[in-house]
């Protein structure tokens, strides 16, 4: 089994190179005694980055925007005392020189800030000549050039210690997570930029605690480098995110639980992997030829609907086939989000076609 994280963390001054990297510590910093009691809790696990928001980007005015700069203060006693690494959330030039003049050992940007090459332009240019690990969030909007883009002009900056965190995309849409995964998103920066390690921020995915594990087991399959995961001693208490966060035995319940899969495949497994691919291919070959004639009957219809003036689109009728879809996708197993995007997409090519048909 892969448990040994490749060399992408060269260079972070890390001891242990187990896989996944778990950086972990409270939402908010809210108090000397609470930075220090989740860090000691934190270190007992021999988790080596601790994090805590010193500022907080909050949604709407009025609610607590973090304690400021004199949480830096009690960061760098949890780093005396305990030898941890110390992360926090930088979102301007201000912060950032203040980090740095505190000892921070890594800085992360956050997603809200991500979005805006400006404000990363100007983040970058003050890190010019400094030799500190960045974490750059995806950007709130589901963009990959833009996520790529921050990447690029931190480390256009000469930062060569660079990690991507992926935290989920905000959306209008109501969903049993706070930040949908979109997992195709990180998958195709990874596949840009392969040398950039990627690290799964299952809180700000999920929202709720009970699903922190699951995302951080999805991630893991998709062999993600890291995991950053916000841990409170008081979590129903917690003054930002308290849905979230977990208690320290909690966190150290999910990382007994989570599974690590081989990374490398040996011979004798490709094999078998190859042999299940073909069968696929064929499965697809399948699908093409059956939409192919789907659409042909599609066709007549459209035929039929012009010789009689009737227009393409007939509503109730659609609606009858997403209804009758739904149902048998049930019975095949298919969940009704899938079978309503691969209906809908198949409705609209025979809607196309049609619409075709009529302008000859
Ligand atoms: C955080 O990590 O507490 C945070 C504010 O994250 P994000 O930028 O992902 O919302
Ligand atoms: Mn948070």
């Amino acid at each position: 089994m892969e448990t040994q994280r490749k060399s992408l963390f060269e260079g972070w001054g890390l001891q242990s190179t187990d896989r996944p990297l778990v950086i972990s510590g409270p939402c908010s910093a809210e108090s000397e005694e609470q930075i220090l009691d989740i860090a000691k809790q934190l270190k007992e696990q021999n988790i080596e980055i601790f994090r805590a928001g010193i500022w907080k980007p909050r949604t709407r005015p009025n609610s607590f925007e973090g304690v400021g700069s004199v949480g830096l203060e009690w960061l760098k006693l949890a780093k005396q005392e305990y030898g941890v690494k110390i992360t926090t959330e930088v979102a301007n030039v201000k912060h950032v020189y203040e980090a740095l003049r505190a000892g921070v050992d890594i800085l992360w940007i956050g997603a809200r800030t991500s979005v805006n090459p400006f404000a990363i332009q100007e983040i970058a240019d003050a890190l010019k000549g400094v030799d500190i690990p960045v974490m750059v969030k995806n950007p709130i909007n589901p963009d990959v050039d833009l996520w790529q883009g921050a990447i690029e002009r931190i480390a256009g900056a000469g930062i060569d210690k660079i990690a991507a965190i992926h935290r989920g995309f905000s959306s209008f849409d109501k969903t049993k997570y706070r930040n949908i995964p979109k997992w195709q998103l990180p998958i195709e920066l990874r596949r840009r930029m392969p040398e950039i390690p990627m690290i799964c921020d299952p809180s700000h995915i999920a929202g709720r605690r009970d699903l922190i594990e699951k995302v951080s087991q999805k991630s893991l399959d998709l062999n993600y480098d890291g995991l950053m995961i916000e841990c409170h001693n008081n979590p129903d208490e917690a003054w930002s995110d308290a849905k979230q966060q977990v208690s320290p035995a909690q966190l150290k319940e999910i990382l007994d639980n989570l599974v690590l899969r081989e990374v490398v495949i040996n011979d004798a497994s490709i094999q078998d992997l190859e042999e299940l691919r073909a069968q696929i291919d064929a499965h697809d070959k399948k699908l093409f030829s059956l939409l192919e004639s789907r659409m042909a009957v599609a066709e007549k219809i459209g035929e039929f609907k012009k010789a009689h003036n009737i227009t393409v689109l007939q509503p109730e009728r659609w609606q009858a086939i997403l209804d009758k879809t739904i149902e048998e996708g049930k019975k095949h197993n298919l969940s009704s989000e899938f079978v309503t995007k691969m209906f809908t997409a198949i409705h609209q090519e025979s809607i196309n076609k049609q619409t075709k048909l009529m302008r000859k």
